[in-house]
């Protein structure tokens, strides 16, 4: 069953009356079908499963790998991956699992392309840093491989249209991984705005708020956590992450903040986001880190750089329906794990900073209450039917639903509900920050990826 039955139809409706019958939406959406959906080709061969190839088997590749290799319905026929270490780990993971070695196409960066040519597969997952995302997925939808791709912002609108347009082309799908959106506590959220506890929704809040300056670095005595040195000397992300904070300025990682939102706000699907303004703070959060670690100190040749990023980017959306979205950028400051959502409607808001609600004529007056009671009693029924499954996945198992909402999508030939132009409009926030923030706060328009289709699409 894929994310549009676990959101949409879990609670015993369709999307198309759930949303009908919430009072949040606006009149063109609950006159429409979802003109954009088809159906398309299941994807299963003749063991009935569907055979998966990986591009990029880092240490998210391997999430998935761990995850994939746990199903029954499919199968993990090859892999692109160019690095030796990140192969013998994977290695490890298959023999944790006694599963057969696959076909590995390890002639260098280009290689996934002779993957794609060469090998019988059904549906890929692209798991590389992020400059490599549009590229791969492009070959991939061309291939006419069910194409799932991980979360990164972009770095051009052309490559956000490039994405669409080859989607329209080659009519093949493309998942947008972004697992945040079933986070047990935002699919509870997303439970209670539809039945309008919050009452309207005014305004939204989110962002990746995640201390990155001991990004992976492997010196083969500490093999994780320096990040005083990152390139080819980092492991993992820090081979390539760190290199956006010295030459970037913008928001780099909108995803995991506005995937949950587009749910919560029907982006896309009767409501759009129109403009944007971004603004970054003075960086020195990565500086100060190089220059205090036992490893680095003034001398070290990386206190020497200037880092482009703001140590706290701040971007403001305005919506068609009129709701305003904050979504912060914190990622080289001292400071504990968030994505900092806020929902908050006319009639009330929830915040998981403080892990508390208010809902007029239910809370105490003017008093936050626990949320913790609100989210069992809205826990979604898809977490309900599928905790077990979801038990020891990635970040609290939403990893599983993601995993699974994808191979699902895969095998039935339905809609992925995070689409080509969710992945578009989500990925563009980051070049429109950029450009924002390089323009002095300039109000950026956002283009319309669904060519006014959002209209009537559900
Ligand atoms: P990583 O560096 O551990 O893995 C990336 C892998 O891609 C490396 O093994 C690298 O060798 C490989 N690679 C690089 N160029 C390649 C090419 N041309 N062809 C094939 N393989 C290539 O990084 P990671 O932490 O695994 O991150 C990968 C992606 O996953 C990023 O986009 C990251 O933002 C995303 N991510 C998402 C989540 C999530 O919760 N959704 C969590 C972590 C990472």
């Amino acid at each position: 069953m894929p994310i549009g039955h676990y959101i949409y139809t879990s609670m015993g409706v369709t999307r198309r009356k759930f949303i009908r019958n919430t009072a949040l939406t606006g009149a063109a959406v609950s006159l429409a079908s979802n003109i954009m959906a088809r159906p398309y080709q299941k994807r299963v061969d003749a063991n009935g499963k569907l055979r998966v190839g990986i591009i990029g088997s880092g240490l998210r590749g391997q999430d998935h790998i761990d995850l994939l290799l746990r199903r029954k319905d499919c199968e993990l026929t090859c892999i692109a991956e160019p690095d030796q270490v990140m192969l013998a780990s994977t290695k490890k993971v298959f023999e944790g699992f006694e599963a057969k070695w696959p076909e590995i196409y390890d002639q260098g960066p280009h290689d996934y392309v002779r993957m794609l040519d060469k090998e019988k597969i059904d549906a890929v997952i692209i798991a590389t840093p992020w400059e490599w995302h549009s590229q791969m997925a492009i070959a991939a939808m061309k291939a006419g491989v069910f194409t799932g791709v991980e979360v990164s912002g972009a770095f051009s609108l052309d490559e956000c249209w490039e994405l669409v347009n080859t989607h329209e082309s080659t009519g093949t799908p493309l998942f947008f991984l972004e697992n945040v959106c079933f986070r047990r506590d935002v699919m509870a959220v997303l439970n209670m705005v539809k039945k309008g506890l919050f009452g309207e929704l005014i305004h939204l809040e989110c962002g990746y708020e995640h201390d990155l300056r001991g990004v992976k670095f492997n010196d083969g005595v500490t093999p994780y956590n320096s990040g005083v040195e990152f390139g080819d000397k980092g492991f993992s992300e820090a081979k390539w992450r760190t290199w956006h904070s010295v030459y970037r300025n913008g928001d780099l990682y909108p995803t995991h903040g506005i995937g949950p939102v587009a749910q919560w706000i029907n982006i896309n699907r009767g409501n759009r986001m129109e403009t944007l303004v971004s603004m970054a703070s003075k960086s020195r959060g990565l500086h100060e880190y190089i220059i205090n670690h036992p490893k680095g100190g003034p001398d070290h040749p990386n206190a020497k750089l200037e880092f482009r990023l703001g140590d706290k980017v701040t971007t403001m959306v305005k919506c068609t329906n009129g709701e305003t979205i904050v979504l912060h950028h914190d990622t080289s400051l001292a400071r504990p794990y968030s994505l900092g959502f806020r929902v908050q409607g006319t009639k009330g808001l929830w915040m998981d900073i403080n892990k508390k609600l208010y809902i007029e004529g239910t809370s105490p007056g003017h008093q936050w209450e626990d949320a913790a009671t609100y989210l069992t009693q809205y826990d979604h029924d898809a977490w309900k039917a599928h905790e077990k499954d979801a038990e020891g996945a990635g970040h609290g198992g939403m990893d599983w639903f993601v995993t699974d909402a994808f191979v699902r999508c895969a095998l039935e030939g339905t809609e992925p509900p995070f689409d080509a132009y969710d992945a578009a409009s989500w990925m563009a926030i980051t070049p429109l920050s950029e450009a924002s923030i390089a323009n002095g706060g300039m109000p950026q328009a956002i283009p319309d990826f669904t060519r006014g289709r959002w209209m009537k699409r559900i």
